[in-house]
């Protein structure tokens, strides 16, 4: 008998032509989006100040199917169809009748899945004009990614990237500055809101929420340039979908379907974009897996946070979307998967879960550098420590299965390689990593501060 294969490529020509779009399959809509100033539902004019209109009808549109430009079709094929594995020598390890698959994000350029939306987004842009994107970042992933994505399109792109990140992180700036960004340690004296904050408190250490306003307020200020966002909007989730769509194509080539479908969720792009084209297909009346969103104890807002209408950022300047929220005042303590470290949930996936189609579990971050180690000692690819969050879910789900004796299959988002995170690996391994609990006070008061909309 043959071996079972190892990974399973699909053919360029295999590379999707549309992303697909969850909101056209959803038994009840999305509730709207509310303009912070009126609480009435936003309109397309409310929000072209940030993006083109091509992007906001993405952000909008019940379409089941949104074409892939050719141009970024031809970008992607530097990396993709990416590859999906059968994690043999994990299920090995594990003694688990599982099967165990993860679709690998790792080989961008980036070493994420963040290009899958950076690239459509500036292709967008410059499109409609424009010559200038601002961004925030925190770990430097989505930082990263926008920066080759302006380079690929001729655009300038000014990222504000959390003062602490920039200063403990200067490989994932020199990497910004390599593709010709403009990296700006957040809060700065180059925004007005920064500048109130660091007339408040000179040495602020600065959050994703500060940088999100500095971001905004500079793009909103000049006609030729917009916002990008890594994640949490409609239109970032509909491009990740590219990832479940290769995968579904290619756990066919595998004879095989998943019982579980596993992601990490930070923002939720690339938890959706492996997870939405299968609920999608449950929700057609096909068969629908059960599915598994694993977010970090520390900043748990699927678990813990309030399904409520709230801001995206600290200054208060975007809409107000319904999600799970810890309140835009909350700041989760330090850990390093820095890319899980916001306030709030995509609304998609918040609705998602709210209508039953998704279960969510949060874990320590020790717990999942454990995973992750365990992982790599098997599969030989050193994850992020987002994508641990993953590992470890997968994990417990095929140890679960050896508990039951059921020969499950398991299928995970290996969203980025750790390359430029060995320091927190190095934490851990001389037990340095310490699982900070948030704040319940903080936590309780975050929440108590939530906008009050009616209706
Ligand atoms: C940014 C990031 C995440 C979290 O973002 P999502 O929008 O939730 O996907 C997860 N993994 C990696 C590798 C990241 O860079």
């Amino acid at each position: 008998m043959p071996a079972t294969p190892t990974k399973y490529l699909l053919d360029e020509s295999r590379l999707p032509r549309a992303w697909y779009n969850i909101q056209a399959d959803l038994p009840q809509p999305l509730p709207p989006v509310l303009h912070p100033g009126t609480m009435q539902p936003i309109t397309a004019d409310d929000l072209a100040p940030l993006f083109p209109m091509s992007i906001i009808e993405q952000e909008v549109t019940t379409a089941r199917e949104v074409e892939i430009p050719e141009p970024v079709r031809e970008v992607f094929r530097l990396w993709r169809p990416a590859p999906l594995f059968r994690a043999h020598r994990l299920e090995k390890a594990l003694g688990t009748p599982a099967r165990i698959f993860y679709k690998y994000e790792g080989v961008s350029p980036a070493g994420s899945h963040k290009p899958n939306s950076a690239i459509p987004q500036a292709w967008f842009n410059a499109q409609a004009g424009v010559k200038r994107l601002t961004t925030e970042t925190g770990a430097g992933q989505w930082g990263t990614s926008l920066a080759l994505a302006g380079q690929t399109f001729g655009l300038d792109v000014t990222i504000f990237q959390v003062r602490v990140s920039y200063d403990q992180k200067p490989y994932r700036r020199a990497v910004m500055e390599t593709y010709g960004a403009r990296c700006v340690a957040s809060p700065s004296a180059e925004t007005e809101y920064g500048r109130r904050v660091l007339a408040e408190r000179p040495d602020h250490p600065g959050s994703l929420g500060i940088a999100i306003s500095e971001a905004v307020e500079m793009a909103a200020r000049r006609d030729d340039t917009k916002y990008a966002l890594g994640s949490v909007l409609n239109h970032v989730l509909l491009h990740q979908t590219i990832i479940g769509l290769e995968a579904m194509e290619q756990m066919q080539m595998a004879d095989a379907w998943p019982d579980v479908v596993v992601g990490c969720t930070g923002g939720g792009s690339n938890f959706a974009g492996l997870a939405f084209p299968f609920i999608g297909h449950g929700l057609r009346g096909g068969s629908r897996p059960r599915v598994l969103a694993v977010e970090p104890a520390a900043c748990p807002s699927l678990t813990r946070g309030k399904y409520a209408y709230d801001f995206g950022d600290t200054a208060h300047l975007t809409p107000l979307t319904k999600m799970h929220t810890l309140g835009s005042t909350f700041t989760p303590p330090g850990f390093h998967a820095g890319g899980l470290r916001y306030h709030g949930m995509a609304p998609l996936v918040s609705h998602v879960k709210e209508l039953g189609l998704l279960d969510a579990v949060a874990y320590t971050q020790g717990e999942c550098f454990a995973a992750g180690v365990q992982f790599a000692r098997a599969e030989g690819i050193v994850p992020a420590p987002e994508a641990n969050h993953a590992v470890k879910g997968a994990i417990e789900e095929a140890l679960r299965c050896k508990r039951e004796g059921r020969a499950e299959t398991i299928l995970f988002c290996l969203s980025g390689h750790g390359h430029f995170d060995m320091a927190a690996y190095q934490a851990y391994f001389a037990g340095q990593l310490k699982d900070e609990k948030y704040d319940e006070g903080e936590l309780a008061q975050a929440l108590s501060g939530l906008p009050a909309v009616t209706g």
